[in-house]
């Protein structure tokens, strides 16, 4: 049985760093706020190349804030648009309409699968402030043809990064492009807590700042509330956890790219789209190696009859769940097809050359097999 991802052989790679930090967490008596989360902050900043780090409870939250941040400051308003791909996971378009701003969804370039620069522009009206560029599947959204549009239109760029910790693009790392990033530590990303947590990254120090404050109560200072916030901060444990696995976030990358590689030789032959992989190598870390085909269902059946598990990511678009009615009779195909048509294939840091080459011969075998 090959799983679609095995957490414990992974987290059993850190030992005994991980459970040394646990422990030492554990010992320290203090839980929130303290010296594990300046040292992660600080080493997180460094490694993404921004200025400023502030840890959050989730990448959700990342989000969220910093939009929240925004309005606190005056950069935004209430109801002010923002550009969200259509293909995205819809946490990255939740975390929008809970900042009480509005989403507004742009089709995705078929080639990249991320949002489309060429169709941003004719969405963009008197009220759109900010592009969310998310960096889907582990690959740079944000190139120079977003940028240039955001540029065009007076646009902030907020990056989410929650797929791509470690990527690069324009000679910077993803989550130093834009204005702001949201970065998401959920167990399964590349760079995974054991358990929820997330972070903002910016260069900018009053933004840095009442990201801060708005996650913890909207208190700069004890005692003191300036402004209506939430409690969402990264704790001591998931700080700890997170300083010892960043160490080895780069080198994981490496592999996944590695895996990546060959399952791209393997099954340039058979009957599946591929993912194209784009010109710079560094610019994508293959959280998800997606490919696509119109027999999906059938694919993923073959791959489980040869003990092979696949993931959908994602079976439902946001514009047709019940969440966002009001936009369920809304087209967006490409969008559409995208969801009919791709599915996940094994793929993390520890796999082997025998695993991806059983699976990408199943995959082949599949695809003769018309
Ligand atoms: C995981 C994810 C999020 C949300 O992160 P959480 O930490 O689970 O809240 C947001 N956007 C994208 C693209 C994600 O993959």
């Amino acid at each position: 049985m090959i799983p679609f991802l095995d957490l414990k052989s992974i987290n059993a790679s850190f030992e005994p760093a991980l459970s040394e930090a646990v422990r030492r967490v554990v010992e320290s008596g203090s839980f929130i706020r303290d010296v594990e989360v300046r040292t992660f902050e600080e080493a997180y900043a460094a490694f993404i190349g921004t200025r400023y780090c502030v840890g959050t409870g989730n990448g959700f939250d990342a989000i969220q804030l910093i939009l929240r941040a925004w309005c606190a400051l005056g950069e935004l308003r209430e109801g002010d648009e923002v550009i969200v791909p259509a293909n995205t996971y819809i946490a990255s378009i939740l975390a929008v309409s809970a900042a009480g701003l509005i989403p507004v969804p742009v089709e995705p370039d078929p080639e990249t699968l991320n949002i489309d620069p060429r169709r941003i522009a004719e969405n963009v009206g008197s009220r759109t402030r900010v592009i969310l560029a998310v960096h889907l599947y582990g690959r740079n959204a944000a190139d120079e043809n977003l940028l240039e549009v955001a540029r065009q239109h007076g646009l902030k760029v907020l990056e989410d990064n929650a797929q791509a910790a470690g990527c690069t693009g324009l000679s910077r790392r993803t989550g130093a492009i834009g204005d702001a990033a949201a970065h998401s530590f959920f167990p399964t990303k590349n760079i995974g807590a054991l358990g929820d947590g997330g972070a903002v990254t910016t260069d900018d120090s009053r933004l840095a700042e009442m990201v801060r404050t708005l996650g913890n109560y909207g208190s700069a200072d004890r005692g003191r509330n300036d402004v209506k916030g939430i409690n969402s901060r990264l704790d001591e444990l998931q700080a700890a956890v997170l300083g010892v696995k960043l160490l080895r976030l780069d080198e994981d990358n490496d592999k996944r790219r590695r895996v990546a590689r060959l399952y791209l030789e393997l099954l340039s032959d058979a009957d599946v789209l591929l993912p194209s992989e784009p010109n710079d190598r560094q610019a994508h870390v293959w959280h998800l190696f997606v490919i696509r085909t119109s027999r999906r269902d059938q694919l993923r059946a073959a791959l489980r009859q040869a003990g092979i598990e696949t993931l959908v990511h994602y079976p439902v678009p946001p514009h047709q769940q019940l969440a966002y009615r009001e936009w369920n009779e809304r087209k967006l195909p490409i969008t559409e097809e995208l969801h009919r048509s791709v599915v996940s294939l094994p793929l993390h840091p520890l796999m082997t050359r025998e695993e991806a080459t059983t699976i990408a011969q199943a995959v082949r075998r599949f695809s003769y097999l018309l």
